[in-house]
């Protein structure tokens, strides 16, 4: 069996910290298109150039470069019994590709992980990050915050049919806490 799941929540929620845990303790691929276009940048690929665009003002990189990335990513030997995916689907576009691209593989979507944290939280851990990030600067920190509810309204309804689909959690608390939650729900998707 393999498991496809979603870590959706916004900018700040912990998805990528407890997505890097999943891949470290089960072994799913860790597929963050963040990171991804960071690394992209850091080797000056022309899809890096192309996307920094786009993030050092805080916007959406265009679906078909994000998901051109992420079909070329399945293809990686990690990605075969499931991965985590971190930051995408952001567009309803991008939401009925990864239906397309899993179903190329023979899989489909097992979960996905609403991490629920309020603008106030996501803003003030956003500012407090220590990372570096070229686009955790104030103004393009608020355009991330509120662009997650248009985010958020253009994924989600593609995944509320699916009765049981969606596991809401609670993105307060420690690190710890919200992993075991994590990981019980990642669990039932590995059969
Ligand atoms: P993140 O690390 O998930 O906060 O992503 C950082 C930046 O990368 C975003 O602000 C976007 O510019 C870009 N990005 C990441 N994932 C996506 C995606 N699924 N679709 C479009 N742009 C994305």
């Amino acid at each position: 069996m393999s498991a496809y799941i979603v870590f959706f929540g916004p900018p700040g929620c912990g998805k990528g910290t407890q997505a890097s845990k999943v891949k470290d303790e089960l072994g799913l691929a860790q597929i963050s298109t963040g990171e991804l276009f960071r690394k992209h940048l850091s080797q000056e690929t022309p899809l890096g150039l192309e996307a920094q665009k786009y993030m050092s003002k805080g916007a959406l990189v265009p679906d078909e470069i994000t998901i051109g990335m992420v079909r070329e990513r399945l293809q990686e030997p990690d990605a075969r019994q499931g991965a985590i995916f971190d930051g995408f689907p952001r567009t309803g576009a991008q939401a009925k590709a990864l239906d397309q691209l899993l179903g190329e593989l023979g899989a489909e979507l097992c979960m996905v992980v609403d991490f629920k944290l309020p603008m106030e939280e996501s803003r003030r851990r956003l500012m407090g990050r220590q990372e570096g990030r070229a686009d955790d600067r104030p103004e393009v920190i608020e355009k991330r915050l509120n662009d997650h509810a248009d985010v958020e309204a253009s994924v989600m309804p593609h995944y509320r049919a699916r009765l049981g689909l969606i596991k809401e959690v609670d993105a307060h608390g420690t690190i710890d806490e919200i992993y075991q939650t994590v990981l019980a729900l990642v669990k039932t998707c590995l059969g």
